[in-house]
Parts: structure tokens; C-alpha cells; sequence
């Protein structure tokens, strides 16, 4: 139960407890997708008549729509309603270091089109260059009406500025993507941290939905933490919080984007395990005289060689896997969530690495067995899922009380 916040509270009117009323309804047939205005009423124990009310509103509003007609033995034929996903649609951005995703999913985050470019090296050419695409896109879906923009990012999202703070690993600071883009595409724009949208995405399509206690490990160019503690998105009072990916493990070690040394990213990212890779290979292939004449592998060609069973690439991966294991230990050390879910391309390597995890972790977590770990599936896409997850919640989530 949350306390009263006195300083920043809102009574309830009867407003609010029709829009608590319509939000109950809408995720019902949300979840159910063929449900009667009879069920509605029956399972919220509104009356018939509110539950018309709220239908015919949420019609209007093009979000909800009828669909089949079911049975009944005598009386009227009860007509199923469900989400109107043929008409509504939303636009996610997936911003990396060095690649962007665009793309237009339904609301229930199945994909329409997509595409990627390698990332514009300025935020203005990003916008300039995003913004044509999204315009090109929604003129070629002009059936779809979009909602609005999610907008993932490898950094903090200031929640008062809205301005894009903290990305060590893009190299932008203080950015303010959200105001251009709204102007551009007359759409709302909804950006935030890309572990925080991946943990809102298994809240909402995910196979954690249901799970109030949730961690996301975000691998990639560097590596980012995402909570969702007691049901609710961690965000500290910045919109910083969650940085374990900068959490100082060994104060000796390699420096760190951030300024620091030695923190956990430095040791368990991509960027590291091409590293590892790098050092690994003179030693087992005697012949080569210098690394100059060895072509930079990129994470993709350490995980490949590794599946055709290069020795070199294996234990690079096998390196990085004891890491990600220390570090996911000292986040179920931490917050004890029930489900630490990791993201990225790594996790195409789980039989390999996610024993080596789970080991690590049994070794270092004083906490036995309260953690489960488990790995997205990156064929789905969880990063763009979470793009629109950051849409879908702004209507289908709980509305923001004192
Ligand atoms: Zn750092």
C-alpha cells in the first residue's frame, strides 16, 4: 500500500472514477478479445447500462469495435466486442549507437513494416532523418491511425526535462528529441531508457504478465537495468535510476565511458566480449604475427564463429557470461525481484552462457532460489515491443492517483 503523497495529490471526483470504470473495461476485452457486454458487466459488477455507456464511448473513440455474434439459447444474441487493432496502430523507434529501428505495430505489438538505418551521427540529422521515414511510413499504412511515437534509448530520459540525459554510449547530452519530433509528426512522443521500456514490455506482451517483481538486463554496445518493482516502473526522483550497468566491480579495472573505471559493463557487454575475443585469438593461433592483419570482429562474428565452434570465439563468450553472472547476482542480491529477464543478441547463445549465469549467480546471491533468470526471445524484438508498450500504457494503464 502506498502512502499519501500530500504534497502532490488529486481528489477523486466522479471523472476519475469514470475513467478508473473505462480503463477496468478496456483491459477486459483487452485480455479476453471476444467478450459481451453481459461478461463486462458480470466479471466488473458495474451495471449494464454503465458498461453500454463505456462501450459506446470507447467505440466512438475507435478503440473498441464488435465483432462476431455469439449463441444463446433464448434472448437476445450477445455480439463480442475486442480492440480495434485493424484501425489503431503505433510508431516505435529503436535508437542504438550504431543502427536505428523504425517500425509500425498494432496495439497488441505485432509488427505491420519495419525498418532500420545505421544511427545519424547528430541529433538533428536523427530527427531530420527519423521524422521522413515515420511521415513515409504512416502515408503508406494510411488506414492504421497512430496513436502516437515510442522512443527507446541507450540513456536516461530526465523526468521533468524530458530530455534525453546520461548516454555514455551514444555520446548525446542533454538532448531534447521529444519536442522536435512532436512538432514534426503531430503525434505524442513517449521516450524512455531502453531497459525500463524491454521491462514494460514483458509487463504488457510478455510472458511475465502477472509479475510484479521484474528485472530487466538490457546486453548490448554497453549494458542497461530496468525495474519494475511492486508493479510500477522504477524511476528515482531523475528518471535515473537503475544504472547497475555503472556500478564500479573491480576499481582497477578498464575505464569506463561514463568517466568511471571498472564498471560492470566494461567487463559483460558486447563491446567487452569483442574484446575478450580480440585478446584470446593470438594465442591460440600461433601463426598469425600481428593482430594488425586480423579484420575488428564484431559481436555478431563472435557469437557465429562461436556457433560453428571457434574455441576462441566460445571462451570469449564463456568470459562474458561469468561477468553478466556477477552482475546479475548483485542485482537479485539488491532488489530480489522474482524474474530477471536478460535482452539482446547474446541471449541467441543461452544454451551456452545461461548455465554459466545461473552457476555464477548460485555462487555469489546469498539469497538461494528466490531469482529466477531467464532469457527474452530476440527473434521477438524486445526492444521495439517496448516502444510500443510505452504508447499502450499511456490509455491501458492504471490512471496516476494521489
Ligand atoms: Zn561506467
Amino acid at each position: 500500500m502506498r502512502k499519501i503523497d500530500l504534497s502532490n495529490f488529486q481528489i477523486a471526483t466522479s471523472g476519475t472514477a469514470r475513467e478508473v470504470n473505462r480503463r477496468i473495461v478496456l483491459n477486459l476485452i483487452r485480455a479476453h478479445n471476444a467478450i459481451s457486454r453481459a461478461d463486462l458487466a458480470r466479471k466488473t459488477g458495474l451495471q449494464r447500462s454503465t458498461v453500454s455507456l463505456i462501450i459506446e464511448q470507447l467505440m466512438t473513440e475507435d478503440w473498441v469495435v464488435e465483432g462476431m455474434v455469439g449463441y444463446s439459447a433464448r434472448g437476445r444474441k450477445p455480439t463480442y466486442l475486442r480492440l480495434n487493432t485493424e484501425r489503431l496502430g503505433v510508431i516505435g523507434v529503436n535508437l542504438r549507437p550504431y543502427s536505428t529501428t523504425i517500425a509500425l505495430a498494432d496495439l497488441n505489438a505485432n509488427f505491420r513494416a519495419q525498418e532500420s538505418l545505421p544511427t545519424p551521427p547528430t541529433p538533428e540529422l536523427f530527427l531530420r532523418e527519423v521524422t521522413r521515414r515515420i511521415n513515409n511510413l504512416r502515408q503508406s499504412h494510411s488506414g492504421l491511425t497512430c496513436e502516437g511515437i515510442g522512443v527507446c534509448l541507450p540513456g536516461r530520459v530526465d523526468l521533468g526535462t524530458q530530455k534525453l540525459v546520461f548516454a555514455p554510449n551514444l555520446g548525446w547530452e542533454d538532448v531534447d528529441l521529444k519536442t522536435p519530433l512532436e512538432a514534426a509528426t503531430g503525434l505524442p512522443v513517449a521516450l524512455e531508457n531502453a531497459a525500463n521500456a524491454c521491462a514494460l514490455a514483458e509487463i504488457w506482451f510478455g510472458r511475465s504478465e502477472g509479475v510484479r517483481d521484474l528485472a530487466i538486463v538490457t546486453v548490448s554496445e554497453g549494458i542497461g537495468t530496468g525495474f519494475v518493482l511492486n508493479g510500477q516502473l522504477v524511476t528515482g526522483p531523475t528518471g535515473r535510476a537503475g544504472e547497475f550497468g555503472h556500478v564500479t566491480i573491480d576499481p582497477e579495472g578498464p575505464p569506463c565511458k561514463c568517466g568511471n573505471r571498472g564498471c560492470w559493463e566494461v567487463f559483460a557487454s558486447n563491446t567487452a566480449t569483442t574484446a575478450y575475443y580480440r585478446q584470446i585469438m593470438p594465442t591460440h593461433r600461433r601463426g598469425h604475427r600481428s593482430n594488425a592483419a586480423i579484420p575488428e570482429p564484431t559481436f555478431e562474428d563472435v557469437l557465429r564463429l562461436a556457433e560453428l565452434g571457434d574455441p576462441c570465439a566460445s571462451e570469449a563468450l564463456e568470459r562474458m557470461a561469468g561477468y553478466l553472472g556477477v552482475g546479475v547476482a548483485m542485482v537479485a542480491t539488491a532488489l530480489e525481484p522474482s524474474l530477471i529477464v536478460l535482452v539482446g543478441e547474446v541471449t541467441r547463445a543461452w544454451s551456452r552462457i545461461g548455465p554459466i549465469i545461473k552457476k555464477t549467480m548460485a555462487e555469489r546471491c546469498p539469497l538461494k532460489g528466490a531469482t529466477r533468470v531467464s532469457a527474452a526471445d530476440d527473434a521477438l524484438q524486445p526492444r521495439l515491443r517496448g516502444t510500443v508498450a510505452l504508447i499502450i500504457q499511456k490509455h491501458f494503464g492504471a490512471p496516476a492517483v494521489a
